[in-house]
């Protein structure tokens, strides 16, 4: 399976830093070892369109679950698409918990993600206190089984798993609990969506960094990476790309 590193801004980026895209693009040359995708603030998304010109894909970091209208402040994901992407994140952990986003508006925000014409990329994981507690595997099956709508496939759909506690810490998973995890989710999509599931990308994402790169992106059962922070730069995001092993 051809693996996919993407990168989130989240609330990171003014025009300025639309240089970074471009150093992105010139750096990853025409041979690269994985798809790539850029999630910019919205803000950026059309600017980032005319930076990049299809050299890599953009994606949104979140979109509303309603197609228009009065809802003031609010993304659809047409309006994401119209802009220049072709994928968007939903249910990631600072939405759940800041946001208090449920399992169910995850679902509704990937299906209107594909009524777009976007790929969702659906974030589970658990938080500190459940991983203690001995629950991740269960909060993970919980979040897929209420999360991933059954129209899911691999064209429409990608997984990133992002333990809560590993977000943003520099802490991650030993390399076994990550293998482990993936495992554990593969069985729960194919329980959800059956044949589906086949071939849909599982990500691993959490204080993805260079300097471990290479060790987890090149896990049986990883499918790529979520990378918040060192994705802002482009060296660190290229660092991580090339950590992937050809085939
Ligand atoms: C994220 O927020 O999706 C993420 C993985 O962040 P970081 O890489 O900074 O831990």
């Amino acid at each position: 399976m051809r693996k996919l590193v993407a990168g989130n801004w989240k609330m990171n980026g003014l025009a300025a830093s639309l240089g970074e895209l471009a150093a992105l693009k010139a750096g990853l040359g025409a041979d690269r070892p994985c798809d790539v995708l850029v999630c910019p603030p919205a803000t950026l998304m059309a600017q980032a369109n005319w930076a990049v010109k299809g050299d890599f894909a953009l994606g949104g970091q979140d979109c509303s679950e309603q197609s228009g209208g009065a809802f003031t402040g609010d993304i659809s994901a047409a309006m994401l698409k119209d802009a220049g992407a072709t994928s968007v994140i939903v249910g990631h952990s600072e939405r759940r918990q800041v946001h208090g986003e449920s399992n169910a508006l995850v679902a509704a925000k990937a299906k209107a993600a594909w009524a777009a014409g976007l790929a969702a990329i659906i974030c589970v994981g658990e938080s500190d206190a459940e991983r203690v507690a001995g629950k991740a595997h269960a909060v993970c099956h919980g979040q897929i089984i209420g999360s991933v709508p059954k129209d899911a496939n691999a064209a429409n759909t990608v997984i990133a798993y992002e333990p809560v506690w590993a977000i943003g810490s520099g802490k991650t998973p030993t390399s076994e609990e990550i293998v482990a995890m993936h495992a554990h989710l593969r069985k729960c999509l194919t329980e959800a969506l059956g044949a589906g599931a086949r071939g849909m990308r599982l990500l691993y994402g959490g204080s993805v960094k260079p300097s471990n790169a290479v060790e987890i992106l090149n896990l049986p059962e990883v499918d790529g990476a979520l990378v918040g922070g060192a994705s802002l730069k482009a060296n660190d995001f290229l660092a991580i790309i090339a950590a992937i092993k050809r085939d």
